[in-house]
This record gives structure tokens, sequence and C-alpha cells, in this order.
């Protein structure tokens, strides 16, 4: 057979690599497909000589007056073939004669078919048809022809394109997701943690403290004569006043479990989980001294020439019923804080009060 005449056939070559330009929505066109089409007037010769002079195409289309009639894969031309007398009877037959033999089950697909949509009915079809290659119409009477295994290599690598994107579009999302979070637990002016957080993150630390059976502090601390402070200097200064202190009460804290958040206003509150009436006092003292050493002018002060804050101070062991200092609740812990905060300001302000028990 290597002694047949060579094909008179556009038959196009298969590039070394067709994957590197594929997308989740490429088509049949956009791999290589062979142009092996024989005119049903051709003999049955010239089908063994196609085949013969490029073992990589997978088989011919044949065609009459320019419509499709049919294919005939390597693989059904070799099974052929190897049957008694199978190539003489082949290569005497005019190629209308095989039109049974040839139009058996073929996958016909337009070219703008989707990879992934042609690979999917590809595998649909019955086991022993899974390796035809399929007639790809390009446009009106223009047809390739597409090997399966191309197919296969293809939505592979599509399959693996689109696991890269979902993981980055998943990693994206992620961080906006993150971001989104960590500005919704955020107050816009003083970037402490805004009320809604102090909430969460209070009763979170109840309970853990309530586990642990170990002291929960809380401090409240408000800007003394504030109002007069914006009156005298304006709103936007104002802001900047509360951005400082905001900045100075975060330095202030030690352990990784303080909590400084912005409670309304010109008010912020500052959690201690695992923190005793000493330590707290201690804190809220610390907090008072970094503010007053800001050295922030508040003429208009009857506490001080500085900025100042008011603090109250409020410890409880969550839960526990018979250390004297139980608080049942958070609330009633925030109230204590508060009361406490009032007394500061009744006693004269720029000062730290530890909430009495009654
Ligand atoms: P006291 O010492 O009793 O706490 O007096 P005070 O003036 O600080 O208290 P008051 O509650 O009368 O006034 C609080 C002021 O805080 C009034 C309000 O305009 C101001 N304030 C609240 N939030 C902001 C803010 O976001 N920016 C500015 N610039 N001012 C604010
Ligand atoms: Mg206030
Ligand atoms: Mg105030």
């Amino acid at each position: 057979m290597s002694s047949l005449p060579s094909p008179q056939l556009s038959v196009s070559s298969m590039p070394e690599t067709l994957l590197p330009n594929l997308f989740l929505d490429s088509t049949l066109e956009h791999l290589s497909l062979w142009d092996v089409q024989l005119q049903s007037s051709e003999q049955g010769q010239k089908v063994v000589d196609t085949l013969e002079g490029n073992p990589l195409i997978p088989g011919v289309i044949l065609t009459e007056g320019g419509e499709l009639l049919g294919m005939i894969s390597r693989r059904r031309f070799l099974e052929y073939l190897s049957r008694p007398y199978g190539l003489e009877l082949f290569l005497k037959r005019p190629l209308t004669s095989l039109y049974r033999f040839a139009c058996r089950d073929i996958l016909r697909l337009s070219g703008d078919t989707l990879i992934v949509d042609a690979a999917r009915q590809s595998l649909a079809r019955s086991p022993e048809l899974l390796y035809e290659p399929i007639v790809v119409e390009l446009s009106m009477q223009n047809y390739r022809l597409l090997d399966v295994h191309q197919l296969l290599i293809a939505q592979s690598y599509i399959h693996v394109l689109a696991t890269q994107l979902l993981n980055q579009a998943y990693q994206e999302l992620d961080e906006v997701y993150k971001q989104l979070q960590r500005q919704a637990s955020l107050d816009g002016l003083t970037q402490v943690a805004n009320r809604r957080k102090f909430d969460e993150y209070l009763r979170q630390e109840w309970l853990q403290m309530e586990r642990l059976q170990a002291p929960l502090s809380l401090i409240l601390a408000d800007v003394d004569f504030f109002k007069l402070y914006n009156d005298t200097y304006g709103h936007q200064q104002g802001d900047d006043c509360l951005k400082a202190i905001a900045t100075a009460m975060s330095q202030a804290l030690q352990s990784p479990l303080d909590f400084v958040a912005r409670y309304g206003g010109e008010e912020f509150v500052v959690v201690l989980p695992n923190t005793d009436i000493a330590a707290a006092l201690a804190v809220a003292e610390e907090i008072r001294c970094k503010v007053k050493a800001m050295e922030i002018a508040h003429q208009s002060s009857q506490a001080c020439e500085f900025v100042s804050l008011s603090l109250g101070v409020a410890t409880t062991i969550p839960g526990s019923k018979n250390d004297g200092i139980s608080l049942a609740s958070p609330e009633k812990l925030i109230a204590s804080a508060d009361l406490a905060l009032y007394q500061a300001k009744k006693q004269g302000r720029d000062r730290v009060v530890l909430s009495s028990p009654n």
C-alpha cells in the first residue's frame, strides 16, 4: 500500500500545541480540523490513498453534490480491511456503494458548538462509537473532521482553565468579603471598632470569661466639655481630636485581647478580658494620662487646659454568684461603668472612677 499515489487533498496540518488559545467559550472552529472531503464519484482506492498518506488523519468525509453523504473513520476502515478480501472489495467499489458503511451513526456538529458541549455529546455516544471522529459543519457544504482525542485534550485544558478561574474568582471574592467585614466593624472617623463590633466582642468575651470564671472589665470614656471644644475650634478640628484620642487609647492597651471601640459621639469603650479591678484601673489611668499628654489645647474646658477624659470602670466575673461584684449581664456591666463615668463627671471630670457594687 505504501506505493499508492498520494491523494490530491487539502489536509490542514495539526499544530503541535493547540491548547494555549482556548477559553471557556471556545468553539469547535478554534480547534485544528481536518479538511478531508471525497466526492462520492471517487473510487474506494481514494480513501485508502488518503488514510495512507497521513497516519494522523482520523477518517474521510464523503460528499455528494456538496452535500454530506457520510464519513469513514480510520478505525472502521481498518476493521473493514481486516475482513477476508476486505481490501480487494473496498478498492474495487465506487464510494457511492459505500454509502451504508459510511453514514452510520455520525456525530455532526456545527462549527459554533462549544467545545464543552461537543465533548459532552461525544462522550454520550455508545462505547463502540466513542472514538469515532466528529463531522464539523463550518458553513453550508463546508465540512471538516475532528479527531475526538483532540477534542478531549481541549476539554481537559478548558477544565483546568475553569478551575483556575474559579479559584481566582473565589480568592477575589474572599478578599472583598474580608474587606467588607473589616469596614463593617470599623468606625469610619476614628478607625477603631464600631458599636456593632463592640456588642459582638463583649458578648463573646462575656461567655469566654464565664467559662473560665475570670474577671471581665469595662471602661467607658467620655471627652470632657467636648461640645465647647467644637464650639471653640470648629467641628472639623473636633473630628481630628476624636481621631487622636482613639489612637492614644489604642496605644494604651497592652494585651492582644484588650479592645477599644467608639461607643458613640465623643464616647469610647474599652473591653478588658481576664483583667481584675486593679489592672483595669491602671489601664484607665494610663488612657487618661496618654490623652492628656497629647496636650491638645482646650481653652473652654473647666476641667483642664488640655483635652481630657472622664472614665468609669466596672469589673465582674460573669456568671459568678458569690464574688460580691457579679453583674448579671453585659448590659449591667455597661450600665455599671456608665454610672461610674457619671460620678467622674460629677466629681469634676478628668478622672477615673471605679463603679461601686451598689
Ligand atoms: P461633658 O464634659 O459633660 O461630657 O460635656 P460634653 O460637652 O462633652 O457633652 P455633651 O453631650 O453636651 O456634648 C457632646 C458633644 O460631642 C456634642 C457633639 O456635637 C459632639 N460630637 C459628637 N460626635 C461628634 C463627632 O463625630 N465629631 C465632632 N466634631 N463632634 C462630635
Ligand atoms: Mg457624652
Ligand atoms: Mg463629653
